[in-house]
């Protein structure tokens, strides 16, 4: 049976850590989290994150838009919050409605409050690897679950399934950075469970339930499930209000042939919601 890499464990240790910190403090650092409309997603991952946020003693200011909002009050929305010293980090949640633009959108965010690393300032220091700025917390979380379990990057071979802007394309990059030789695989990969044969780490984000299963895998491997597929109550595992939440690996299935595998939920989540309040910290200038 593999060993079960537990995210809360490391989330717990952030925790601490952020909680040491705020009790030296007179002003906590504040969290601004932009939304547009209601997506049951977004509002589970935003739930999750104003309640690490309340239980850290950190302010989150959540705004909640209509989708008819339109590009240029929203970007205008966001310049205050850029313009308002009280805040420190600023999120919009994505995805956004179709006809709002998102990269004008992500770019409107200052590069010093864009705790989610998503705007070309903090992309491009991503790309050029270098230090200081913003990655996204999802990266950083993968990274930062690796390191607790002291599973070392350079020289492995690491497969990434997704090649999305906010999850599976800064999860390659960061472990290409980190000394990787990175395959990054999609829905149009022929043979896909050959190539995540050949991985020493497979780190899948696909947002497809059931996508890896004993097939996919072989013995000696790290499995990172990066997938959080809400699914109405019936199926599959833990319960969030009336809906369960499951990642895109047959875990029962992958788990007794692998060396290591992180579970949904409990293992990338959450400490991808930890590692974006260490971004949220690092901006306050108190990490
Ligand atoms: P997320 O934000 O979780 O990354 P997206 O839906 O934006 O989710 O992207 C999903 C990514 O996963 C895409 O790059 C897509 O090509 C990949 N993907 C989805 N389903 C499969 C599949 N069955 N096989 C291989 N890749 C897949």
């Amino acid at each position: 049976m593999a060993k079960i890499l537990d995210g809360r464990i490391v989330q717990a240790e952030i925790k601490q850590k952020l909680e040491r910190i705020c009790r030296n403090l007179k002003c906590s650092p504040h969290l601004a989290i932009i939304q547009v409309g209601a997506r049951p997603e977004s509002n589970l991952y935003i739930e999750r994150k104003k309640k690490f946020g309340e239980e850290l003693g950190v302010k989150v200011t959540h705004v909640q838009y209509s989708e008819t909002i339109t590009e240029r009050k929203l970007i205008s929305e966001i310049t205050n919050f850029n313009n308002n010293p009280r805040v420190h980090g600023i999120i919009v949640q994505i995805p956004l409605p179709k006809k709002l633009m998102v990269t004008r959108i992500l770019n409107a965010v200052t590069a010093a409050k864009d705790v989610d690393g998503l705007s070309a300032v903090n992309l491009q220091s991503a790309w050029q690897n270098q230090t200081g700025g913003f990655r996204p917390a999802t990266a950083r979380g993968v990274l930062t679950l690796l390191n607790y379990y002291e599973i070392p990057l350079a020289g492995r071979e690491v497969v990434v399934i997704g090649r999305s802007a906010l999850v599976g394309k800064p999860i390659a990059l960061a472990c290409l950075n980190a000394g990787a030789t990175v395959t990054i695989c999609h829905r149009g990969t022929r043979n896909l469970n050959t190539v995540t044969r050949r991985a020493d780490i497979l780190i899948v984000a696909a947002g497809s339930p059931g996508l890896i299963t004993q097939k996919s895998v072989r013995a000696g491997q790290v499995i990172i499930d990066v997938g959080i597929n809400v699914l109405p109550m019936g199926k599959l595992s833990a319960k969030i209000g009336q809906r369960k939440v499951v990642g895109d690996v047959v875990f029962e299935k992958v788990a007794p042939i692998v060396k290591a595998i992180s579970p949904v939920p409990g293992g990338v989540g959450p400490l991808t919601i930890a590692s974006l309040f260490e971004n949220l910290f690092a901006a306050a200038r108190l990490l």
